[in-house]
């Protein structure tokens, strides 16, 4: 099988009164079919435009999106209509992508409709059964949206978007506009709806222990770029990146065999504007360890070999073994 997911140096530029804002700036990363690939970075780095290239919610300026092999990018909105059963996204928002007039059942019945994917007499009863996948109850299927609690519509938007049996799904935030307490259980229903179903899945989110829990791999964005694309259980043992390893010491950790070895590494500085990022690698003006060279050549992500497997990192200082100069000790930029 194809991958499900191929973007191939993808751009997405966009014209603003001060210049152009390079939202996303030559993108490489495959989602294998099946695969759970994390895709985490600071707001604004971009992750969200890329999860909306995925389902061709938008067109790149430069580059190609293949789903399934097919490049999405350049077809006609026409041509892409059939195709969209097979590749869908949820928001944060799980409001937004369902019509407050219908009930949950017609909502939940509208793709299997659209796309024709069982005969009408077996509407209600694939309804049922989508309810039941994502765990709600049947009676729920009466219910008006205003009428469920945040996590049920989450449970609905996922109901709505796997109703046509897409290969790959995009999540983006899914559970971050959830209360902290049903967040966790709408991840084990993505967890075990993707076990059962075997769709791909591109999970976007600034929550690391979510991406930890879920993805097989990890891509971390930085102003647009891929810095670092790793195993997760490497990404979250060792990271290679600077970058990734400051992301991930600010976060709380679990494991309190990790939180011994780890110590925190202060970023300082916002990220910098995508309109005029940094000469070099965007990432030296907050790099503890950033040399001149830093400053004006910036590093092309390439392939690294460590104790772990192979690696993907741009940065100037990680060595072909994957080694790199601590950043403890390292003066704070
Ligand atoms: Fe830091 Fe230089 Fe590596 Fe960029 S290339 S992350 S500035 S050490
Ligand atoms: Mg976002």
């Amino acid at each position: 099988r194809p991958p499900a997911l191929q973007l191939q140096d993808v751009t997405k530029h966009y014209q603003v009164p001060g210049g152009v804002v390079r939202s996303v700036d030559g993108v490489s990363l495959t989602v294998g079919a099946g695969e759970i690939v994390g895709l985490v970075g600071e707001s604004g780095s971009g992750k969200s435009t890329v999860g909306k290239m995925a389902v061709a919610l938008a067109r790149p300026t430069s580059g190609r999106v293949l789903v399934d092999g097919v490049a999405v990018s350049e077809m006609s909105r026409r041509r892409l209509r059939p195709l969209r059963r097979s590749f869908n996204i949820v928001f944060q928002d799980p409001g937004s992508s369902i019509n407050p007039r219908m009930t949950v059942g017609q909502a939940v019945a509208e793709p299997l409709r659209v796309y024709d994917v069982v005969p009408r007499n077996a509407t209600r009863a694939r309804v049922l059964e989508l309810l039941d996948l994502v765990g709600l109850p049947s009676h729920v299927a009466g219910r008006h949206p205003h009428e469920l609690s945040g996590g049920q519509r989450q449970r609905v938007s996922l109901a709505r978007a796997l109703a046509p049996g897409p290969t790959l799904l995009v999540a983006d935030e899914p559970t971050s506009a959830l209360d902290v307490s049903v967040q966790a259980s709408v991840l084990n229903v993505i967890a075990d709806l993707q076990r059962d179903l075997g769709f791909a899945c591109l999970f976007i989110s600034h929550d690391l222990s979510s991406v930890e829990y879920l993805a097989d791999r990890v891509a971390v964005m930085y102003l647009g770029k891929i810095i670092e694309v790793t195993e997760s259980d490497a990404l979250f043992r060792r990271p290679l990146h600077p970058y990734t390893e400051a992301l991930l010491s600010a976060a709380p950790i679990p494991d309190p065999e990790v939180q011994r070895t780890r110590r925190r590494v202060l970023l300082s500085g916002e990220l910098p504007s995508p309109i005029h990022p940094p000469s070099g690698c965007a990432f030296h003006p907050r790099c503890p360890l950033a040399t001149d060279l830093c400053t004006t050549s910036a590093p092309p992500l390439r392939p690294v070999s460590t104790v772990d497997g192979v690696a993907h990192v741009a940065c100037h200082l990680v060595t072909d073994d994957g080694i790199r100069p601590s950043l403890l000790g390292a003066p704070a930029a």
